[in-house]
């Protein structure tokens, strides 16, 4: 089956229910008039339909392979993906001051519905990404934006969403992960976390060079529940002083699952803290990590809800 982005039918969309043109009218709009509208839709279709369609069906059969701690990719995704980072269509909604367009969320929408449909399974990178995007937007330090931003924006590196674990899925408060302060040394200030997540998707991959994780977990003394969570940013490589990922951070990836749908998307058993230590950022404040998480998971809802037309476009 060839491939169409539904072009027409987002425009239809964008004009008449999203009022696109009266966004346009506020001053953090103003870029994104009529022609520049086009030029996304247009742009993003030719991309979906020349680089994320050919690799969906050999992702649905060669699948990823998890091997000593580590995922492979089907042939052709590792292009694609990069294709998706030069031509900078992660960032369409992001901050300007970050690397991103600046644009209007409900184009972005667009964007990850013409890639979604394209390929779902690969396309999840980019939706997990932008949400970890929304979060560090709304709850990182000035100091955290400036350093883990712009290469989530631009899409060199992953953001995950850790919620989930062995015993506590919907009870997302039953979760045992916890984090201890680092009080001396190099590492003051930062947090050592441990336990297990399940089902994190593209908790491990050969896309990107690093791997930027949001877990939640528990402080010591904290209360029972929800209340007592928090979160943190946890890199698969932490920064050297030059700024490049160099330093491994005791993130591992134990397996990965064999699903019935989406099997090019890499759903994985994630260890932090299993041996060496796992350092990480607190995102927000101490307990606060539902509210600062539900930013993210709110934005991975709204992008999987818009995947219910993958079946009716492809
Ligand atoms: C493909 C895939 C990708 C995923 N990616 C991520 C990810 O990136 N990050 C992440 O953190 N998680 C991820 N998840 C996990 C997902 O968030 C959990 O599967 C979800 O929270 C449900 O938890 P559970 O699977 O343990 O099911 P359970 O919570 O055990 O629920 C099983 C069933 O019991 C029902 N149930 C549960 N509690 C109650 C109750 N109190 N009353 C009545 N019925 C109840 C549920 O509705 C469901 O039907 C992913 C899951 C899948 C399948």
């Amino acid at each position: 089956m060839t491939f169409r982005a539904p072009t027409a039918e987002q425009r239809f969309v964008l004009d008449h229910v999203a009022g696109i043109v009266e966004l346009a009218g506020a001053e953090r709009f103003a870029h994104a008039d009529s022609d520049t509208v086009d030029a996304v839709l247009d742009g993003i279709a030719q991309f979906a339909a020349g680089e994320y369609a050919p690799t969906n069906r050999i992702g649905d059969t060669v699948m990823p392979r998890w091997e000593d701690g580590r995922v492979t990719m089907p042939p052709g995704f590792r292009q694609a993906y990069s294709g998706c980072v030069e031509g900078g269509w992660n960032g369409v909604d992001a901050p300007m001051e970050h690397g991103g367009m600046g644009l209007p969320y409900a184009l972005a929408s667009a964007v990850l519905e013409a890639l979604g449909t394209a390929n779902m399974g690969l396309t999840l990178i980019n939706l997990l990404t932008a949400g970890a995007v929304h979060a560090l937007e709304a709850y990182g330090t000035e100091e955290q934006k400036s350093v883990w931003l712009p290469r989530l924006v631009s899409g060199e590196w992953n953001g995950t969403m850790n919620l989930t674990e062995p015993g506590a899925g919907s009870d997302v408060g039953a979760l045992r992960t916890t984090a201890e302060p680092v009080a001396d040394g190099d590492h003051a200030g930062l947090w050592k976390l441990r336990g297990q997540k399940i089902f994190i998707t593209f908790g491990e991959h050969d896309l990107t060079d690093n791997i930027v994780h949001l877990v939640l977990a528990r402080t010591p003394d904290a209360p029972a529940g929800t209340k007592g969570i928090s979160l943190f940013l946890v890199p698969k490589f932490r920064l050297d002083a030059q700024g490049l990922p160099t330093i491994p951070n005791g993130v591992r990836c134990l397996s990965i699952e064999h699903k019935l749908g989406i099997h090019a998307s890499p759903t994985c058993v994630m260890a932090f803290g299993e041996g060496d230590d796992s350092l990480g950022e607190l995102i927000g404040e101490v307990g606060g990590g539902m509210r600062a998480m539900f930013v993210m998971m709110n934005s991975a809802r709204l992008n999987v809800g818009n995947q219910s037309h993958v079946r009716a476009f492809s």
